[in-house]
C-alpha cells in the first residue's frame, strides 16, 4: 500500500510539473522566454512534417523549444535571412571516425556520422575514447568481419595492435585493412560460426547499431555463414549494412532475398558502387521489396569514382572484367598519380588507397534522384588526396544536384540526408527519433546554410578542402560552426547507441 501511494504521489507530482510546462510555455512561451539561441528569420524545412517556410526558431539546452512566426528572444540571436534551416545532414557511412575527418564533415553540414558499412572493432571501448571529444554525433555498427577473425582464433598479434589502435585513436586508417584484408579468403567452420555470432551479440550489447556485414571484401564467406548472420539479425532486428559480394545485381539479389528469409532489415550501401550500369534495376528491387513490406532500404553517395585499399581482395585477379575498368582508371591517392601495370603491382604490396573512376554521371543521376534513395559519403580516413566525398558530399547533392543540375528539388534533397536515414536507423538505434527533424522537442542538431552558395570544394585532383556555404551548424544545440568557422574547444558529440545496448 505504501508503495503504491508512494508512486502514486511521484505521478501527481509529475502531472503537476507537466501542467506547469504547459502553462508556463503557453502563457509566456512566445512572447518573454529567453531561449539560448535563436535562428532568426530563416526558411525552415522539416521533412517530416513538410513545413518550408519563413520561421524563427529557439532552441534551449539540447533540445529546439519553440518554432514560431512570432519574434523569439534569445541569449544568442543568429540572423538566419536567406538561409536554410535543415536538421543536421546524418551520414550513414563514412569510415573517418576521428575529428580530423568530422571537421571536415562539419564544414559539409553533417551533425551525425556514423561507420556502419564495416563497424569499428572493439566497440565498447571505441566508444569509450570518443566521449566527450567528438565535434559531431558519431556510432558504428558491430563490425561482423573482426567477429569472424576473433573466431578464427589465427590472428591474436593483429587483433591487439587493433585494440592499441582504438586506444591510440588511429583506428581510422587500420581498422579495415585488419578487418577487410587478412582473413578474406578464409572459411569457417561450425563452432567457428557460432563463436563468430555470439562475438556479434556482444558487440551489439556493447552498443552497436546493426552490423556491418562486408562481404565484397570477405569471398571467404560461404552463403551460410552469411545467411547465420542474417538470421540473427532477424531474432534481434539488428540491421545487416551490406556491401553486397560482388558488382552487379546477382549480388544485390542475394542480400535482398537472405533479408526476404530471414525477416533481417537491410540497407545495401553506396548502390551506385554496387550496380554500375544497372543502378535503376537495382532501385526498382529495392523499391519493390519496400512495397512487400520488407525493411530494405539503400544509398548513394555523388560522385562517380570509387575508394578502396588496392590490397585488397577488389583487386584480384580478373578485376578488370569485374569492375569494367583498367589500369589508368585507377588514381593512386598518395601521389595523385594514374597506374600502369607496373605501379599497379608495385602499390598492391603496399597499404595504400586507389580512387577508382569507374562510373558514369548518369547513373549518379539515377540513384541521387529516385524517390526513398539516401546520400551517405563513404568517406575514407582523412589523407590530404583521398577521395573528395569525406568532405564534399552533402554541399554537392545541394550545390550540383539541386541548385545548377536541377535533379532534384532543395526538399527532397534535404529528405535524403536528414529523415530518411533517421526514420531507417530509428528503428535499430532509438535516440534517431529525436534527429533529422526540425520540429519541438527534436534534438538541437541543425545546419543553416545559403543555398545560392553551398557547394563542395574538395576534388580529386586537389584532395580535401571544406566546402562552401555552410554558415552554422549546431550539435545538441553548441554551435559548433559559426560563420562558416569552426569553433575552437566544443565537443558537443553525442554517441548513438544500438538498441541492444545493455
Ligand atoms: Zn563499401
Amino acid at each position: 500500500m505504501k508503495k503504491t501511494f508512494k508512486n502514486n504521489s511521484k505521478i501527481a507530482m509529475a502531472s503537476l510539473l507537466l501542467v506547469l510546462c504547459f502553462w508556463n510555455h503557453k502563457v509566456i512561451g512566445q512572447t518573454t522566454s529567453e531561449y539560448d539561441i535563436v535562428l532568426e528569420g530563416g526558411r525552415v524545412i522539416d521533412p517530416e512534417t513538410k513545413l518550408d517556410t519563413i520561421k524563427n526558431v529557439g532552441i534551449m539546452g539540447n533540445r529546439i523549444a519553440q518554432i514560431s512566426s512570432a519574434p523569439l528572444r534569445g541569449k544568442q540571436v543568429i540572423n538566419a535571412k536567406g538561409l536554410v534551416v535543415a536538421p543536421g545532414f546524418i551520414d550513414p557511412h563514412i569510415h573517418g571516425v576521428s575529428n580530423k575527418e568530422q571537421e571536415y564533415q562539419l564544414h559539409d553540414g553533417v551533425t551525425t556520422a556514423l561507420e556502419l558499412e564495416l563497424g569499428v572493432p572493439f566497440l565498447g571501448e571505441w566508444y569509450a575514447t570518443r566521449q566527450g571529444k567528438a565535434l559531431i554525433n558519431y556510432g558504428a555498427s558491430a563490425n561482423w568481419g573482426f567477429a569472424r577473425l576473433q573466431a578464427l582464433a589465427t590472428y591474436p598479434n593483429e587483433i591487439l595492435e587493433l585494440k592499441q589502435s582504438v586506444a591510440d585513436g588511429s583506428i581510422s586508417a587500420n581498422v579495415s585493412q585488419t578487418t577487410m584484408g587478412i582473413s578474406y579468403d578464409k572459411t569457417l567452420d561450425a563452432a567457428q560460426t557460432q563463436k563468430m555470432l555470439i562475438n556479434i551479440k556482444n558487440d551489439l550489447a556493447a552498443g552497436g547499431i546493426g552490423i556491418g556485414v562486408f562481404i565484397g571484401y570477405v569471398p571467404g564467406a560461404t552463403p551460410e555463414e552469411i545467411f547465420r548472420v542474417y538470421q540473427l539479425a532477424g531474432e534481434t532486428q539488428a540491421t545487416i549494412f551490406s556491401h553486397v559480394r560482388e558488382p552487379n545485381l546477382t549480388a544485390v539479389q542475394q542480400a535482398i532475398s537472405d533479408a526476404v528469409l530471414t525477416n533481417a532489415p537491410l540497407h545495401i550501401v553506396h548502390l551506385n558502387s554496387m550496380t554500375l550500369a544497372k543502378i535503376e534495376v537495382g532501385i526498382e528491387m529495392v523499391q519493390t521489396a519496400q512495397k512487400r513490406g520488407f525493411n530494405i532500404t539503400t544509398e548513394v553517395y555523388p560522385y562517380t569514382a570509387a575508394s578502396t585499399g588496392l590490397w585488397s581482395n577488389m583487386f584480384a585477379d580478373g578485376w578488370q572484367q569485374r569492375l569494367g575498368m583498367s589500369y589508368q582508371d585507377l588514381q593512386w591517392v598518395a601521389t595523385g598519380e594514374r597506374l600502369t601495370k607496373e605501379t599497379f603491382e608495385k602499390y598492391r604490396k603496399t597499404k595504400g588507397t586507389v580512387i577508382m573512376h569507374m562510373m558514369k554521371p548518369e547513373w549518379i543521376k539515377a540513384g541521387i534522384s529516385e524517390k526513398g534513395v539516401m546520400i551517405g559519403s563513404d568517406g575514407s580516413a582523412y589523407a590530404p588526396l583521398a577521395h573528395p566525398r569525406t568532405a564534399g558530399t552533402f554541399t554537392r547533392v545541394l550545390g550540383k544536384y539541386v541548385r545548377e543540375d536541377k535533379v532534384l528539388d532543395l526538399p527532397t534533397a534535404i529528405e535524403k540526408m536528414t529523415f530518411l536515414t533517421a526514420k531507417m536507423l530509428e528503428k535499430v538505434a532509438p535516440s534517431m527519433r529525436f534527429k533529422g527533424r526540425v520540429q519541438v522537442g527534436a534534438d538541437a542538431d541543425l545546419t543553416i546554410f545559403n543555398p545560392d552558395k553551398v557547394i563542395d570544394k574538395a576534388t580529386f585532383e586537389e584532395g580535401l578542402k571544406f566546402s562552401e556555404g555552410i554558415e552554422y551548424v549546431i550539435v545538441n544545440g553548441v554551435l559548433v560552426l559559426k560563420n562558416g568557422k569552426t569553433v575552437e574547444n566544443v565537443f558537443p558529440g553525442q554517441a548513438v547507441y544500438g538498441k541492444l545496448k545493455q
